[in-house]
């Protein structure tokens, strides 16, 4: 087996151990005779599984008692309209905070269901900054403040909570989840796709505070009631019992690792040694501006773009591979998730500073 290191922003890495227990366990799981592939999702072999996964999951987050957790389908993307449908809850007003592409995206699909507010938006940047929170306009009697903690694409990460008072904080962290503590009774909700720091593309897992559940607007489709998923463990229609369990495998590797305080060490140690790669040439940069810097996803440019396709040639030949920059912002970005490895970075960077010499 000769694996590559995967920069890719998802699906992305998983970690090799996981890869590797699903492997033993993938035509017989822990004698049952079956994959978990081919079990009933009703079965008690995979209640167990699910339960399992939800356990570790509240553990490894250190979820309160009043959140459900949900494991579903349809990505971040339908979180957008799922947030609206369900927390509007006969208020017509909902507060949105623009840092870049996903969030505009959001806010598009939350158009369809409610009037907007851009309490803050930082497009005027071109989203390579965040605006300070005092200069937030937010409205009090908004339904919900949605933001996006980490936005993969431009590469800029919040380093502190939004406070929003009794206005519920949505989050859709589907690059930054895992990445380090937060204080989960802090939000409202929390969501993310499954395929950058969870597992598997194909689940989506919501984290809702109860009394967010039970007031969606009721001549919407009833798979996007939260209701619906609470009232059935997630088991309304049959979930993605795969990439759940694998989902679980990885929950239990963040343990293995000393939980979300450790992980949080292990990637600002990662980011901190890309960045200053970065910051100590002349080579390369990254224009956002430094206490936003997302530690998952690393934005950079040559300084010469003729040289792009044969840094991103070279580097495969490295083993370095799906470093090519978004296709709206160009030029390159590595994505370093929980799964990839310290040694990845290490092997990155001396690569960089390696074409740089030739190229420089
Ligand atoms: C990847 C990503 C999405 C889209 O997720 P899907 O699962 O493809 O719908 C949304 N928001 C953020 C922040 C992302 O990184």
């Amino acid at each position: 087996m000769s694996r590559v290191f995967n920069f890719s922003a998802g699906p992305a890495m998983m970690p090799e151990e996981v890869l590797q227990i699903a492997r033993e366990e993938l035509a017989d799981w822990k004698g049952s005779g079956m994959s978990v592939m081919e079990m009933s999702h009703r079965g008690k072999e995979f209640v167990s599984i699910a339960e399992q996964a939800e356990v570790d999951l509240r553990a490894v987050m250190n979820i309160p008692d009043n959140y459900k957790v949900l494991f579903l389908q349809g990505g971040a993307s339908l979180q957008f309209s799922m947030v609206p449908i369900n927390v509007l809850r006969g208020n017509k007003k909902a507060d949105y905070i623009l840092t870049g592409s996903w969030g505009k995206k959001a806010i598009a699909e939350a158009k369809r269901f409610c009037d907007v507010n851009v309490a803050a938006s930082s497009l005027p940047q071109k989203f390579m900054t965040i605006p300070d929170e005092s200069s937030w306009q937010l409205n009090k009697d908004a339904a919900y403040v949605h933001y996006t903690p980490n936005e993969t694409i431009e590469g800029v990460e919040f380093q502190s909570i939004p406070e929003t008072g009794d206005v519920p904080l949505i989050a859709d962290m589907s690059s930054t989840i895992l990445s380090r503590p937060i204080d989960v009774a802090k939000f409202g909700i929390i969501y993310a796709g499954a395929q950058k720091n969870i597992g598997p593309a194909g689940l989506t897992v919501v984290i809702v505070r109860e009394d967010l559940v039970g007031q969606a607007l009721d001549d919407m489709p009833v798979m996007t009631h939260y209701s619906t998923h609470v009232d059935n463990g997630s088991m309304y229609n049959t979930p993605p019992t795969y990439g759940w369990y694998l989902a679980g495998l990885v929950f239990q590797w963040i343990k293995r690792q000393g939980g979300l305080h450790a992980m949080a060490k292990i990637n600002e140690r990662k980011a901190n040694k890309l960045y200053s790669a970065i910051d100590n040439s002349s080579f390369y940069s990254n224009p956002v501006e430094k206490q936003y810097r997302s530690w998952m996803n690393v934005p950079f440019i040559l300084a010469n773009a003729d040289l792009d396709s044969a840094f991103l040639r070279e580097a495969k030949d490295n083993g370095l591979v799906t470093l090519k920059g978004h296709r709206s912002v160009g030029g390159m970005r590595a994505s370093i998730y929980n799964a990839m490895p310290e040694e990845g970075v290490d092997a990155l960077v001396s690569f960089m500073a390696e074409f740089e010499r030739r190229n420089g």
